[in-house]
């Protein structure tokens, strides 16, 4: 059996792996797509020290980092099942194979909920995007539309509207969901409309890149289209949690809640980044957090094997 099995091999999972290792103990990662999000990133230039790399190459470097060491990385395994047997814990992976570990470290990350309209996936980072944090600045003094007018739409607008020319927020219900400190604060912006029952039915671009939003109201049953250059998409971020309902504790969000130390409900299995209940999803969070579970997991180690 491993001593620390990682589930995920996204930046939390990678971190976690050569955290793992570098103890001299028995490490497995087991990923259904190494890289994780990453590999769906163009330019990254948030990740401090490294000023502009691509998804796909940093992808390539964390999984040469995890290479340097003694970790036996099963790719393309998805794991289905969790379950505690005695001292150990098993991982049931669809290829039918279970594996084994005294300690278990969750890091399957989340996806984004999209709109299923068409010019989505076509416009995918060249112009649609997800993560203000990552991609806003790309469209400084541009047009730009936030889809979603819950929290993390609303805040992605206002945060927006300090970057881009105009930012139109689009809600397809009849209000707004967000808190309402952060309402007050968004309708006071000069250089942003907002739009309710709004539903947005396509995306449209020049073959290269965004030139425009397609809505129709929901209540005159009008189509408009908006000439911009963004499509910022704020309806969810799911995290890849599903399988693991009934077992550890999940927030409503279906988030694994961790502790500090990244330790879920279930002594013995940690959990790090964008799967988890810790707030702010991004690289460089999700490597620290997972470096944290892997640390806490040889803590428990250590503890549990003192005779
Ligand atoms: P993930 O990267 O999601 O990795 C999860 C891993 O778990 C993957 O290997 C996946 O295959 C695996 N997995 C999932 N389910 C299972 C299962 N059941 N069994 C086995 N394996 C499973 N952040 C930034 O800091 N800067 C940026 O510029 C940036 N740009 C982004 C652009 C895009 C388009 C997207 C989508 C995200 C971006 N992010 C950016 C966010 C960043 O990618 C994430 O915060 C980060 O990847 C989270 O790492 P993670 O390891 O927690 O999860």
């Amino acid at each position: 059996p491993f001593e620390v099995l990682v589930v995920g091999g996204g930046p939390a999972g990678a971190a976690a792996a050569v955290y793992a290792a570098r103890k001299g103990i028995r490490t497995g990662v087991a990923a259904e797509r190494f890289g994780g999000q990453v590999l769906d990133t163009m330019a990254i230039e948030n990740f401090i020290s490294v000023p502009h790399t691509e998804g796909p190459q940093f992808a390539t470097a964390l999984e040469q980092h995890v290479k340097q060491y003694e970790v036996d990385i099963m790719n393309l395994q998805t794991a289905e099942r969790l379950t505690q047997h005695g001292d150990h814990f098993e991982i049931a992976l669809a290829s039918g194979a279970t594996l084994k570990s005294k300690t278990v470290i969750l890091s399957t990350g989340a996806r984004w909920r999209q709109m299923g309209v068409p010019g989505e996936e076509q416009y995918r980072n060249k112009g649609v995007a997800y993560c203000p944090h990552c991609d806003g600045p790309l469209f400084k003094g541009k047009r730009v539309a936030v889809i979603g007018g819950g929290n993390s739409g609303v805040e992605a607008a206002i945060d927006l509207a300090g970057i881009a020319q105009h930012v139109t927020l689009i809600e397809f219900d009849a209000k707004l969901r967000a808190d309402d400190v952060l309402q007050r604060k968004l309708k006071s912006l000069p250089n942003v409309t907002i739009l309710t029952s709004a539903k947005t039915t396509e995306v449209k671009g020049d073959g290269s890149k965004v030139n425009g939003l397609v809505y129709e109201s929901r209540v005159t049953g009008e189509i408009h289209t908006i000439a911009l250059e963004g499509i910022f998409v704020q309806i969810g971020l799911l995290p890849n949690t599903e399988w693991l309902k009934g077992t550890i504790e999940l927030s409503p969000r279906g988030e694994i809640i961790v502790d500090q130390h990244g330790q879920t409900s279930l002594p013995g299995v940690f959990a790090a980044g964008d799967c988890t209940t810790t707030p702010y999803k991004q690289i460089v969070i999700a490597l620290g957090e997972g470096a944290k579970a892997s640390l806490a997991a040889f803590d428990h180690l250590i503890r549990s094997s003192a005779p």
